[in-house]
């Protein structure tokens, strides 16, 4: 098994991965708040994400991948203020709460795909889960962690000795944690509700019935129930944010270790956020640039997956319409030397990646060992371009290498490649073709004008005909 190392948030150090079963990892990732659209911010994180599990599976474990979606509890602050981000989604666009929490999951799992992003094992909602919840929050109630206090159930973060370990936390310096209650009724600002009855929103539609009364769950305490409903109560891997460090998942661990009275989760992994050149995307604020809009511009999703894969996911990344067309250019150079090689190779198959010779065999190894090291996608980037470059190396092995990286890297040569392979230019010129109408059908007119603007540079003119598009001679 190759080693994977990653950093660790708790403890703040890099740590070899050692899972709990051999040849097994159990991966849970926080999902989606859906009450607006994912922002590529949002997008970021899950395509990070998506490389640690396909890094895990190229190292030869079995993924368990969850994912929740959070569909109710979540307040536009991680401190139990401001105003339900359900509720807000759904009186800003007239829908019920159901409806928009359907419509943004539908919309969510939309962007993923195009993403080429895996489906998790299991996509988990709150909604679906409150037994789960009620269940911890009764465990947390027998073992003295929860107080009721204005009508509500609170988690009591006195009774927990390392509170707020993994944040570094420091209880009697507040501003470190930037935490002030403004609830009165909490009898310590770190201390978070597990459970509502007394809601602020009286026109809250989501509410259940509990041993406390008739409410709703606390945002923190779906991801401690439904971890541990999938993955049992000892995880390997838990990812989110970085902005989830001070409070969500402070909160998570609070609950789970107070529940199980043990460790929790090994290994702490989280991304560092995307910024725009003006600063910070806030999704509550309401303007932010959404992976549709890109491709309204004229990208292509995975035009943003290359972009994205160019940074670390532990330092900030820049977004520019400058940097996204880097990007953009890349790619469609690297998706022609693929298919070059698939025209030098015409059809021959492709050696197994166990009979490549020397040259290529160490490049793969020092793709893997860059993955190896924290997930280093800019260097596994630069280790395939260094390998499609080669000149020495058969196009037979390159392409096979090659096609072996993007396992990992997930941009589709291999579609990409065949889709402009074969021997000569009629080939080229009926992929263009195909690629203009799927972008008219996806109606992405920006896309399909680049393309004809491409046709033209060529010297082909397209007609539209009754039986489809027709290339003339310009
Ligand atoms: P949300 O839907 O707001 O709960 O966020 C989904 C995930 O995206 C969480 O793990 C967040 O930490 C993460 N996230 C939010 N904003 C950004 C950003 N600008 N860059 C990277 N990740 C982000
Ligand atoms: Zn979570």
């Amino acid at each position: 098994m190759k080693t994977l190392r990653l950093y660790n948030s708790d403890g703040r150090e890099l740590q070899e991965f050692k899972p709990l079963e051999s040849g097994h990892a159990g991966l849970y990732c926080c999902g989606p708040t859906v009450y607006n659209y994912a922002h590529i911010g949002n997008l970021r994180a899950y395509t990070h994400w998506d490389i640690l599990r396909r890094t895990l599976e190229r190292f030869g474990y079995e993924v368990k991948h969850v994912m929740n979606i959070t569909d109710v509890g979540h307040l536009t602050d991680d401190g139990d203020e401001g105003e339900d981000k359900m509720l807000k989604g759904a009186r800003e666009r007239d829908m019920s709460v159901w409806e928009i929490a359907e419509f943004f999951t539908k919309a969510f799992f939309k962007d993923i795909e195009r993403l080429n992003i895996l489906t998790p094992t299991v996509s988990c909602k709150a909604t679906g889960h409150i037994d789960d919840m009620i269940a911890l929050v009764k465990r947390l109630e027998e073992r003295g962690f929860t107080y009721e206090s204005g009508g509500n159930i609170y988690f009591d973060s006195t009774k927990l000795p390392d509170y707020g370990r993994m944040a570094l936390l420091d209880r009697q310096n507040l501003q470190h944690g930037a935490r002030v209650a403004l609830d009165t009724n909490k009898h310590s600002p770190f201390d978070f509700v597990l459970w509502f009855t007394k809601s602020k929103f009286e026109n809250q539609a989501m509410m259940w019935d509990s041993p406390w009364g008739r409410g709703y769950p606390g945002w923190h305490i779906e991801c401690s129930a439904m971890s541990s409903k999938y993955l049992g109560e000892r995880i390997d891997i838990h990812t989110g944010g970085i902005d989830h460090i001070p409070v969500h998942h402070t909160n998570e661990i609070a609950q789970s270790e107070g529940a199980f009275g043990h460790h929790w989760v090994n290994y702490w992994v989280h991304n560092e956020f995307l910024i725009m050149k003006e600063g910070k995307i806030s999704k509550s604020k309401g303007s932010f640039l959404t992976l549709q809009k890109l491709i309204d511009d004229g990208y292509e999703a995975l035009d943003y997956r290359y972009f994205l894969l160019g940074g670390h996911y532990r330092s900030q990344l820049i977004f520019s319409e400058e940097s996204l067309d880097g990007a953009r250019s890349a790619r469609k150079s690297l998706l022609g030397r693929v298919a070059s090689f698939y025209r030098e190779i015409k059809g021959s198959p492709l050696p197994d990646i166990s009979d490549l010779g020397k040259a290529s065999f160490s490049r793969i190894e020092a793709f893997d060992a860059a993955l190896g090291e924290d997930l280093n996608t800019p260097r596994a980037l630069a280790e395939l371009w260094q390998l499609v470059k080669d000149e020495t190396i058969p196009a037979a092995e390159r392409l096979a290498a090659v096609l072996d990286m993007d396992g990992v890297l997930g941009l589709n040569l291999e579609e990409a490649g065949e889709e402009t392979a074969g021997t000569g230019e009629d080939d080229e010129l009926s992929a263009l073709l195909t690629r203009r109408r799927e972008a008219r059908e996806a109606k992405n007119w920006a896309a399909a004008d680049e393309i004809r603007d491409e046709l033209a540079e060529r010297g082909w003119k397209v007609v539209d005909t009754p039986e489809g598009p027709r290339l003339e001679k310009a």
